[in-house]
């Protein structure tokens, strides 16, 4: 099914994203957990891509899985600044063949050495393609906080827009701490025209060393009321984990409160995390 369909069926649906092995050999583990997640039967679940390309199987692999044995319809992600033409319509060409109708389609972030192919600069030069490829429904990604590389968040929202331009059906925020910053930046993007489904990316941080690769990977600001929760219990990792996934769950009713229907849950492949989520959510997520 297209992730378009899905979430313009208008009622709350919740999401969860799961990131592939680096190695042949954790390969049947993380098939286990994502499976496990999709027992909680999600409205659809995403498929991280390797930066680099170099794990891209196992992506199409776990995707494919999702949906032959997980019963649930796959987001395969797909980047493409280190990736050639050639390699960026190879995964598309196993994608068709493996039935996957969806793709996240982003740019992938910049290796340290400043190393990239040179067939794609932008997210939005790949979305152009994927639609040409074929049938395939393809959401992008969204910063309710600006880009770290953008000058401002004006520029961000005109180069989304360009996103959307291309063909994209669907966007997926970055994870933010604060809904007030996602309601800002909700009013930014339907000024600017753009009128896609939004779908709100929550991350439950489940331990105070994820926090900090947090705040230094994605400059996401962590509001004083969460810091307070990782100062209070971050030394404890059994009552950190408690308090991360309260703090996620309540982001996620007030989301939905206020009229945000699309929420996608970084489960970083936890399934007892999923599980507790999809728990306090049930009778508001049915
Ligand atoms: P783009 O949309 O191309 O934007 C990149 C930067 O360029 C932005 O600052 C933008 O403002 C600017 N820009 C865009 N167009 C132009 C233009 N025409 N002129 C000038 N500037 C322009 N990474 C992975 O490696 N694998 C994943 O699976 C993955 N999944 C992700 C899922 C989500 C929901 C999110 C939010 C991010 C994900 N990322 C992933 C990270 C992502 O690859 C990085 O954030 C990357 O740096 C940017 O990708 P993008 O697709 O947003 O790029």
């Amino acid at each position: 099914m297209k992730i378009r369909d899905i979430l313009g069926q208008g009622r709350p649906t919740i999401s969860f994203e799961v990131f592939p092995p680096k190695t042949a050999e954790n390969y049947e583990a993380v098939k286990e957990a994502a499976l496990e997640i999709a027992a909680l039967k999600p409205a659809f679940m995403s498929v991280t891509y390797g930066a680099g390309g170099g794990t891209s199987r196992y992506t199409v692999d776990i995707a494919s899985a999702l949906q032959e044995q997980g019963k649930v319809t796959p987001l395969a992600h797909l980047t493409c600044v280190s990736s050639t033409r050639e390699k960026v319509h190879q995964v598309l060409g196993e994608l068709k063949e493996r039935g996957i109708e969806n793709v996240l389609a982003l740019r992938g972030d910049i290796p340290a050495d400043g190393r990239v192919e040179h067939d794609y600069r932008y997210a939005s030069e790949l979305i152009r393609e994927i639609k040409e490829a074929g049938d395939f429904c393809v959401g992008a990604a969204c910063y309710p906080e600006g880009h770290v590389e953008s000058v401002n968040k004006a520029d961000d929202i005109k180069h989304l827009k360009e996103k959307v331009e291309a063909g994209c059906d669907f966007v997926t925020t970055q994870m933010f701490f604060d809904n007030n910053i996602l309601y800002n930046f909700l009013y930014r993007v339907r000024e600017e025209g753009i009128r896609v489904p939004v779908v709100a990316g929550i991350m439950p941080v489940t331990s105070k060393s994820q926090t900090r690769r947090i705040g230094l990977m994605s400059g996401t600001e962590l509001p004083v009321r969460f810091k307070a929760l990782v100062d209070r219990f971050g030394d404890d990792p059994a009552a950190m984990k408690q308090a991360g996934i309260v703090y996620a769950t309540e982001q996620i009713i007030d989301l939905i409160a206020n009229g945000v229907n699309a929420i996608h849950v970084y489960t970083m492949n936890k399934p007892e995390v999923a599980a507790k989520i999809r728990a306090d959510l049930s009778e508001i997520v049915r």
